[in-house]
């Protein structure tokens, strides 16, 4: 990561200094410097105007705001993180979107991974393992006003079978293999987006279901907290 893109604000001055129009200049700035900097290696450019306009801060712990655009995953409470904005834009890139699917997300954590597919598709259904983050992610995405995100609690088999079939699945947490379960519930020509690989590394994966089995393509390596469930990890 280039050492322009760490912030250097204590986030505490804008608490203190009671100036909060500043603070939010500060961040648009930042903003707009990840964009330039997520352009590098991201090509789509509905994916990059989409992450230009959703503001991550409002989806991290008040506490690290002024980190929200460095180009990192952030603890948001309960074990978990919010992905880095690079992986975020890779693998709704990789989602191959037009505008019409139906898109399931597995892992909703904050909910800032759903508001950029919300923004690109006309429904998304996220699933989280963890009430309380799933209410607060229910919370700001209703607060933003997103009316074609629905935030499911999981079940014990992965996914969300019972409003299958997807045009496209997303899974923000790590995974020991391809979950069969996830591409039954996808439609044929449909993409899973899926870090597969140990508890500590993976590899990002397009998985496309076609008429007979999958294809698959490996996008990068990467680090995910680890996808629990049945086909997936156990807790602990
Ligand atoms: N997409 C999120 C980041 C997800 S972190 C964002 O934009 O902020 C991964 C999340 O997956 C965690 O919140 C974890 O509780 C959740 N998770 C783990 N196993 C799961 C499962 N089987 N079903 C749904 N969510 C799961």
């Amino acid at each position: 990561m280039p050492s322009t893109l760490m912030s250097f604000h204590v986030c505490g001055r804008f608490r203190d200094d009671g100036s909060k129009a500043e603070a939010s200049v500060s961040l648009e700035k930042d903003r707009a410097k990840l964009i330039q900097h997520l352009r590098r290696e991201i090509e789509d450019e509905q994916v990059l105007d989409v992450m230009g306009r959703v503001r991550r801060e409002l989806f991290v712990p008040t506490s690290s705001r002024c980190f929200a655009y460095d180009d990192r995953p952030l603890p948001i409470g309960e074990d978990q993180t919010i992905s880095q904005p690079f992986i975020v834009a890779l693998m709704t890139q990789a989602l191959l979107l037009t505008g019409s699917e139906k898109v399931l997300e597995l892992g909703t954590g904050s909910g800032y991974q759903a508001a950029i597919l919300a923004e690109l598709v006309r429904y998304v259904i996220t699933v989280e393992r963890m009430q309380k983050l799933a209410h607060i992610a229910k919370h700001t995405l209703e607060g933003l006003g997103y009316t074609n995100i629905e935030v499911k609690l999981a079940q014990r088999t992965l996914g969300w079978p019972a409003e299958a079939p997807y045009d496209a699945i997303i899974v923000t947490a790590a995974a020991p293999t391809i979950p069969q379960t996830l591409v039954d519930q996808l439609v044929v020509g449909g993409r899973l987006v899926i870090p597969v690989g140990s508890r500590w590394e993976q590899d990002l994966q397009q998985v496309i279901r076609r008429d007979e089995g999958v294809t698959v393509k490996s996008l990068t390596r990467c680090r995910f907290v680890p996808l629990i469930g049945e086909e997936a990890w156990d807790e602990g």
